[in-house]
């Protein structure tokens, strides 16, 4: 019998893709940018099988150029690329990553959480200027302390949950706020839920934890950053647009809030010119969060096996829209 065909839109590790060239006949594209819209529909016309990544847009008419996908597996939890409804209306499953890379992302928040806190980036960079003549004076470099300060989670899923673990060895207290309270967490993480504008309030630190979506795009905004501390620092390793970057410029710039540390924005990549680059009290990684090695052999391993799943017409592994099963009979 024919091996199957599959795309693979950007280069992947070695392990994952000799697992999938046991059983398909693989196409990975070379480029450092993602293959064009018409590139990809192009591709995607002639495979049973793709392997996506947040950077190409799975939509209707992508769909409608592949009736032959049996399958499409994203390297990634985060799904705002892709139109699941329309996804499940043609009977095509979608294979995500979810739980594999939330302690290495949790990790990357608490870094930024860290970097504004204590003014790391800033500081680095007038290192590096040649700036530092005088060495020591106590009252320079002030930044905020970290240890016995609130924290406040928005978004208690599983990236969440690892960074509410990582506040509890600084002595943190926890607030949350989620769509759905968690009492169980409560309890077992030692953190209290509170409504959003409360924990804007009470929080030092604020890290964004939810996915976009329309509900939650610029959830933060100005309403939002005027409720905060203007001792307080906004950490988003979530989705750029979840943050309106206008809004976020200003209050940074008129000291609504001390700082903030993005490791996502809007747009991305974020130009040079951006005004949220002007600002010293910025720090940005290039959407780095889940970019540990072994985190990301085993996320495009689990991608690797999504996708062969769904070529043998199993059940995924890690499956965004179950309720296509029903649809596909399996
Ligand atoms: P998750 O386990 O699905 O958790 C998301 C949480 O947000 C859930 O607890 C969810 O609802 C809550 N939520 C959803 N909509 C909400 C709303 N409108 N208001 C309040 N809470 C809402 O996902 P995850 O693995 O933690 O990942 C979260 C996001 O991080 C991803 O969607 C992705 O965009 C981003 N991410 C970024 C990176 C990076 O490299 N920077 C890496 C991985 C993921 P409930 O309260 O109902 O449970």
């Amino acid at each position: 019998m024919a091996l199957p065909k599959v795309f693979v839109t950007r280069q992947i590790l070695d392990p994952a893709l000799e697992l999938i060239s046991q059983s398909a006949l693989v196409e990975v594209w070379p480029g450092e940018l993602p293959p064009s819209p018409e590139i990809l529909r192009e591709k995607s016309a002639q495979v049973d099988g793709l392997l996506t990544n947040v950077m190409d847009r799975i939509d209707g008419p992508l769909l409608d150029a592949a009736p032959g996908l049996k399958v499409i597996s994203q390297l990634s939890v985060g799904l705002d690329n892709v139109d699941l409804p329309e996804a499940t209306r043609r009977g095509v499953p979608i294979g995500y990553t979810p739980g594999i890379l939330a302690k290495s992302t949790a990790d990357l928040a608490f870094a930024l959480l860290m970097a504004a806190a204590r003014r790391i980036g800033e500081g680095e960079r007038w290192v590096r200027q040649g700036n530092w003549q005088l060495a020591h004076h106590p009252m320079h470099w002030l930044g905020v302390d970290i240890h016995e300060s609130t924290l406040g989670i928005i978004g208690m899923g599983q990236i969440g949950q690892e960074v509410a673990k990582r506040a509890r060895g600084f002595d943190m207290r926890v607030l949350y706020y989620s769509r759905t309270r968690k009492p169980e967490l409560e309890s077992r993480l030692a953190m209290e839920y509170a409504e959003l504008p409360e924990l804007l309030g009470a929080s030092d630190f604020v890290s964004l934890h939810i996915p976009l979506t329309e509900e939650t795009r610029h959830y933060i905004g100005e309403p939002e950053l005027r409720l905060m501390k203007p001792t307080a620092v906004l950490v988003n390793a979530a989705r750029g647009p979840v943050v309106d970057p206008q809004a976020l410029y200003t209050a940074l710039k008129e000291g609504w809030i001390y700082a903030a540390g993005l490791d996502v924005t809007e747009p991305e990549p974020i130009p040079a010119n951006d005004p949220l680059l002007s600002l010293d009290n910025v720090v940005v990684t290039p959407h780095v969060g889940s970019a540990a090695l072994p985190t990301r052999l085993n996320t495009m391993l689990l991608a690797a096996r999504n996708l062969l799943a769904g070529l043998r017409g199993e059940r995924l592994e890690a499956c965004a829209n179950p309720e296509v099963y029903q649809r596909l009979g399996i």
